[in-house]
């Protein structure tokens, strides 16, 4: 463990991986070949919907999505604060207006309760909430039952930002992403619970959405004469909307599949590290361990632990400082994205706005977490902590 660094997160690529994507580099097809519909239909299944797109990262992902779901100007879109910041840019991508609502205190995922007050608020200026994006904040579902009952009640599109959670469960159902959401985002960054370099995807039940997204994919460009105004000939093609390059290479989604097959090993490791933390510190007044909800399975793409700095005196500088002389990154998901400069230039945003969220990033401390990490080690980093509470 001497020279070693612990990151919170790191990819698990064998020579198999290796293999398949060299095996492409060796093909035919870089890109815009099989292997992209291959992946496509590989992770629809994982996720039980019909329909998937995959793209070249989960933020152009959640802007398609954005596009797609024909977000504007008037509409207001309800997110997480406690969430990657491209939860809520994708919203301003789509030129419409990014609201919060605070998170649960027990799943960190957004309170269900606060959205419909952000919601009524709305209705009262005279202003319309069109979506609300629920993120499975580290791998454990959002309250989607409730979050369903909104949008009934106030005909709301769901988008799920499931970047954390592919291998996770909600009321004993693998599917319920897509299930819920309109639209549900993956992210294959290396971080993640499996990896494409950078890569992402969006899976629906709705075929319209996928349409357009992969229409958006590639430019707004298509050649399905149904579509065209003409036909000019074999060359032709017309483009019909303002798209973007997002496309995905295929050497990529070799590897994508590759890591696909291994999800349910790397969760069952990622779960078992989880469960060495939640015994080392359960009963711990110092560390406060993540939650489960019931009828939840956790998918632990981060380990979420709550330090109580201020009772016991300590910064979390000091222990960042002391946890990576040992080696030891750690990292903090997240600043609360209100208070970013430029959501505070933008929406008026302050501190005090979201305390729930506000507080829990005063504590949080994302610690080491991946299928590689072995438990002698998990060992080590317990230890470490241990040791820099106790001189605190
Ligand atoms: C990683 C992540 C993204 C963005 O994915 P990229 O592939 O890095 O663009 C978006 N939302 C959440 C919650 C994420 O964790």
């Amino acid at each position: 463990m001497k020279g070693k660094v612990y990151n919170y997160g790191r990819q698990s690529i064998d020579e198999e991986d290796v293999q398949a994507v060299v095996d492409v580099l060796r093909g035919d097809w870089l890109t815009q070949g099989p292997m992209i519909p291959a992946f496509e239909k590989a992770l629809g299944s994982l996720l039980g919907a019909p329909h998937c797109t995959v793209t070249s990262n989960g933020t152009a992902s959640l802007h398609l999505i954005a596009l797609g779901l024909g977000w504007r100007k008037t509409d207001i879109v309800i997110t997480s604060p406690i969430t990657f910041v491209a939860s809520a840019n994708c919203i301003v991508y789509a030129g419409a207006t990014p609201d919060f609502a605070d998170i649960d205190e027990r799943s960190y995922t957004i309170d269900p309760e606060k959205v419909e007050e952000r919601i009524l608020f709305h209705k009262r200026n005279g202003r319309t909430v069109r979506a609300v994006i629920g993120v499975d904040y580290a791998g454990h579902p959002c309250d989607w039952e409730a979050l369903a009952a909104l949008a009934g009640k106030y005909d709301l599109q769901l988008v799920n930002d499931h970047c954390h959670a592919i291998g996770s469960s909600y009321g004993g159902d693998p599917h319920f992403a897509a299930r819920y959401a309109d639209a549900v985002n993956i992210s294959f960054h290396p971080v993640k619970h499996i990896t494409t370099g950078e890569g992402g995807a969006i899976v629906t039940r709705h075929e319209w959405l996928d349409e357009k997204v992969k229409l958006l994919r590639n430019h707004g460009l298509t050649k399905d004469p149904a579509q065209m105004g003409s036909h000019d000939g074999p060359w032709y093609y017309e483009m019909i909307d303002l798209g973007y390059n997002y496309r995905i290479t295929d050497f990529q989604c070799a590897l994508g599949i590759r890591q696909l097959a291994k999800l349910d090993r790397f969760v069952e490791r990622r779960k078992m590290i989880a469960a060495e933390y939640d015994r080392a510190f359960a009963g711990d007044f110092r560390v406060r361990i993540p939650e489960v909800k019931e009828g939840c399975l956790h998918s632990y793409h981060l380990y979420p632990a709550r330090v109580q700095f201020k009772k016991l005196g300590l910064t979390r500088s000091q222990l960042f400082e002391a946890l990576k002389s040992r080696g030891i990154v750690g990292q903090v998901h997240y600043i609360p994205i209100h208070l970013q400069p430029y959501y505070r230039k933008l929406l008026g945003t302050k501190a005090g706005d979201y305390p729930v969220g506000e507080q829990f990033y005063e504590e949080e401390i994302s610690l080491p977490c991946y299928p590689t990490l072995e438990s002698a080690e998990v060992g080590f980093i317990v230890n470490s902590i241990r040791e820099v509470l106790v001189t605190a």
